[in-house]
């Protein structure tokens, strides 16, 4: 596997990392919403990148299937999980084909991956094939609020766009509402809350890093020119806007948890 690969799969992992406190709520939340008697539940997890969903979920003892088409990502999964691994398979596969056979698993996760898929129905429809009567989707999601980071973002936008590409933003959101009323449409009643809130300290330097190393998916479409191009300008800018890049600022976060039970 490229060293480069597991590089970004290491720098998404330490960006994305929660709080232990807010992983355990997260964790509560899922575990509970689940309403198995009797059996073991199973999970399966789609998209599973690093694992800040399901280490949490491995070490309270579930049965858990962590699914996701790149290797770099199982791989640090794979070495984080190293002390708890008994009950964990890793399943390097593409959510819109899963290998399981259908009625398999008492829970599907599903957190940031719709809106990386523009075939997104396709995936919707293995993940309910796959889970059980009366199991449940868990789609998971964070709400990020951060004023420094927000314009440092719409500057890099700005930059890409001064050099005639196009930046898509807010599919995220949108994805979300689509999948919803997709949901609704098969007669599902997917009910969603907040389950925590917190907040964070950064450094812009972090932030800078954060989008050098493309770790968001609105970069990601942008040619590796043009990225490269606009990168020198954007740390300039911020040097001269914010006086310095070591000065931390505040994150507001939250998670929130929407969940379908099949009938
Ligand atoms: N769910 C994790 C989390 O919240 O930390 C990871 C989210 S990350 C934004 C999206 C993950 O989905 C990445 O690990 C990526 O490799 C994976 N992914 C993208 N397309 C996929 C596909 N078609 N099938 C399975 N996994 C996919």
């Amino acid at each position: 596997m490229s060293s480069a690969l597991t590089r970004v799969a290491y720098a998404y992992d330490r960006l994305r990392a929660y709080p232990p406190e807010v992983a355990g709520r997260i964790a509560t939340a899922m575990g509970s919403a689940l309403q198995v008697r009797g059996e073991e539940p199973m999970l399966l997890e789609l998209g599973v990148g690093t694992g800040r969903i399901a280490l949490p979920l491995i070490a309270r003892g579930y049965r858990y299937i962590a699914l996701d088409v790149n290797p770099a990502m199982l791989e640090v999964l794979r070495q984080k999980a190293a002390g708890v691994m008994r009950k964990v398979r890793l399943l390097q596969a593409d959510a819109r084909a899963i290998p399981l056979p259908e009625e398999s698993v008492h829970g599907v996760i599903v957190v940031h991956l719709w809106h990386l898929l523009p075939d997104w129905p396709k995936a919707l429809a293995e993940a309910l094939r796959v889970l059980k009567p009366g199991g449940v989707l868990l789609e998971g999601w964070d709400q990020v609020e951060a004023e420094p980071e927000c314009r440092l973002q719409e500057r890099w936008r700005a930059l890409v766009e001064a050099e005639g590409v196009e930046v898509e933003r807010g599919r995220h959101r949108r994805r979300l509402a689509e999948v919803e009323e997709a949901l609704k449409r098969l007669g599902l009643k997917p009910k969603t809350r907040q389950v925590v809130a917190w907040r964070e300290e950064r450094t812009l330097r972090e932030a800078l890093e954060a989008l050098q190393d493309r770790l968001y998916s609105f970069t990601q479409a942008v040619p590796e020119e043009v990225h490269a191009q606009v990168m020198p300008r954007l740390w300039a800018w911020a040097e001269g806007e914010f006086g310095g890049l070591d000065q931390s600022f505040r994150v507001e976060k939250s998670f929130y948890l929407r969940t379908s039970r099949l009938g």
